[in-house]
Parts: C-alpha cells; sequence; structure tokens
C-alpha cells in the first residue's frame, strides 16, 4: 500500500484534553454501520462524524462529536461529515465532506476515504461532494476556511499560501 498523507490534531489543547464521552466504533463491515446506526437509533440524514485511522478504517460518531475525540486523540488518514443511504444495492454514502476544524485535512485525502468505504463494502459517490480548503496563517497562525478563492485571513488579513501548509506527521 502506498504510503498515505497523515493528519494532526491542530485544534486547541481544551478540546483534545476534554474527556472524550463519544460513541465511535469502527466500521469494518455494513453490519458494523447497521449497528452502530441502530444502538445510536440515528437518522440515516443526519451527518456522521468520521476519520480514517491510521490502519486504514472507517471510523464514525455522532455529529455532535469532535473529531479528536472520534480519533482517541490520533493521528488520522482523513477527517470529516458523511451521511448514509441505503438503496437496492445496499448502504451507501450519499453525501461526504473533509469538513473538519480539528484536522484541516486537505480534499487530497479522498482516496483514504475511497479505501476505508471499499473495504467495508459501501458505497460513495467517487469524491467529496463538498471540499473545505484549509490554511494555516503564517502570520497570526489562525486556522482558516478559505472561501470563494479569497487567500486572506479572516482574523489579520494577511494573504494565505496557495498550498496546504499546516504542520506535516
Ligand atoms: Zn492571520
Amino acid at each position: 500500500m502506498e504510503e498515505r498523507q497523515r493528519y494532526r490534531y491542530v485544534g486547541p489543547d481544551e478540546i483534545r484534553d476534554s474527556p472524550a464521552g463519544t460513541v465511535a466504533m469502527d466500521i469494518i463491515t455494513t453490519a458494523d454501520l447497521r449497528s452502530w446506526m441502530n444502538a445510536q437509533q440515528h437518522d440515516p440524514d443526519e451527518m456522521v462524524t468520521f476519520i480514517v485511522t491510521v490502519a486504514g478504517t472507517l471510523r464514525v460518531a455522532p455529529r455532535r462529536s469532535e473529531h479528536v475525540a472520534c480519533a482517541r486523540g490520533n493521528d488520522v488518514l482523513a477527517a470529516g461529515e458523511m451521511t448514509f443511504g441505503r438503496s437496492e444495492f445496499g448502504w451507501s454514502v450519499t453525501e461526504v465532506t473533509n469538513q473538519s476544524t480539528g484536522y484541516c485535512a486537505d480534499p487530497d485525502c479522498w482516496p483514504a476515504v475511497a479505501a476505508a468505504l471499499n473495504r467495508a463494502d459501501i458505497g460513495h459517490p467517487g469524491a467529496f461532494t463538498y471540499q473545505v480548503v484549509f490554511r494555516r496563517c503564517p502570520s497570526c497562525n489562525e486556522r482558516n476556511i478559505v472561501h470563494e478563492h479569497d487567500f486572506t485571513c479572516a482574523l489579520c488579513e494577511q494573504p494565505l499560501p496557495l498550498h496546504w501548509n499546516f504542520p506535516v506527521v
């Protein structure tokens, strides 16, 4: 397997250090997904928090969960939110984004998400349905979400780099 980019938690310490209390579950098969949804009384249309572990496994948690709690403080290959749907072909992901201000993973993390879903036999759209572009401000260190190709820091208004620039693991 090719070496994938790992992402380290880049959010505030107080969130990382808060007690987990998150009901997260590794999804190895669609049976895992079904039992997690039943246990959570999860509405299938509702977004869930997800991460992909460094071992390449999909792990989900209720949407209110912090990604770092879902990851138990560890590095990840991907982080974001997704919704699931059921069709005659089985379970599939209907919407998926890399939205996670805790990990700020680049949209380039998609192949790790696809591989984890393929492994669990869960269908997917083949790409993020919504991509979030994260940049760290080199001037003030603020985590930014870039909107409408405006590479300007929302906090200090200094320019943001064109390439993903969080600390690499
Ligand atoms: Zn700034």
